[in-house]
């Protein structure tokens, strides 16, 4: 069974220049709970007041699939997803140690510690969890692992190995994925980008290596290149994996082109300077 954990809302929406409305944001999430995606990644809620309402109208909006949102590892970003209503909340933290000393100026025991405390507080306030290794690609697999078994044993439904930059081919992903999948008895999610247009392959490298989850966008929208495509993974997974999961496809082609007109930017040419 594959686990769609669709992204278009969150990093999908990461494009350059692009900002959903409330409005856009139900009319994207209620195509996708059509479609049968089991969870809908709505937003960031410590993004400020917009962004809390809309992921709380997506909330309320009666779907079947669970909607989850996006959280550093602080207590004011979990206490936002909490006011929204969230149920399912997303933690992440990076996981190399270059994003650790660069973006985080961080150790690596500090984030051991700070995603145990952070998961318990979401816990204790009625949440379950998933938790998101950033820069996977890159990280020491001795500390990989270490927080791969940390975050089993404080009880996280869910770990999410990212590509953040998008450097991995089929053939790392897979032995990275495989490593993961036997050190853990969780599920396992991967999320990738398209930097060398290898975002779908590499979620099914992933999905083939043990993965039970994918993250993707609708027409594989997002930051840079984008990540792998909520279609192509779909159809490719059924067509090469036999994974069974129909969709029905004007609900797909109605998604796509929502998700199109809503993302499209012009762009204006750059003219030379006479
Ligand atoms: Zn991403």
């Amino acid at each position: 069974m594959l686990i769609i954990v669709d992204s278009t809302l969150r990093d999908g929406e990461q494009s350059a220049g692009l900002a959903f409305s409330t409005g856009e944001k139900i009319q994207v999430g209620k195509l996708l709970d059509a479609l049968g995606v089991d969870v809908i990644e709505a937003g960031i809620p410590a993004m400020g007041r917009v962004e809390q309402e809309a992921i709380s109208a997506l909330i309320h909006a009666g779907l079947r699939a669970e909607v989850t949102s996006w959280n550093r590892m602080h207590p004011a970003d979990i206490k936002a997803s909490l006011e929204c209503g969230i149920r399912l909340l997303h933690l992440s933290a990076p996981v190399s140690d270059i994003h650790l000393e660069h973006k985080l100026r961080c150790s690596r025991s500090w984030v051991l510690g700070q995603m145990r405390e952070m998961v318990a507080f979401a816990q204790s306030s009625g949440c379950r969890v998933s938790v998101g290794a950033e820069d996977a690609s890159r990280a020491d697999p001795a500390f990989l692992r270490a927080y791969a078994l940390a975050a089993e044993e404080v009880g996280v439904e869910r770990l999410r190995i990212c590509d953040t930059l998008g450097i991995l081919d089929p053939f790392k992903t897979y032995e990275m994925v495989r490593s993961v999948v036997e050190w853990v008895n969780i599920d396992v999610e991967i999320h990738a980008h398209n930097d060398f247009g290898m975002a779908a392959a590499n979620t099914l490298a992933a999905l083939r290596a043990g993965a039970r989850a994918a993250s993707v966008t609708v027409n594989g929208i997002g930051e840079r290149a984008g990540n792998a495509g909520l279609q192509e993974v779909i159809r490719a997974a059924r067509q090469f994996f036999g994974l069974k999961r129909g969709y029905d496809a004007n609900i797909m082609d109605q998604l796509q082109s929502l998700v199109r007109a809503l993302s499209y930017r012009e762009f204006p040419e750059v003219k030379e300077a006479i």
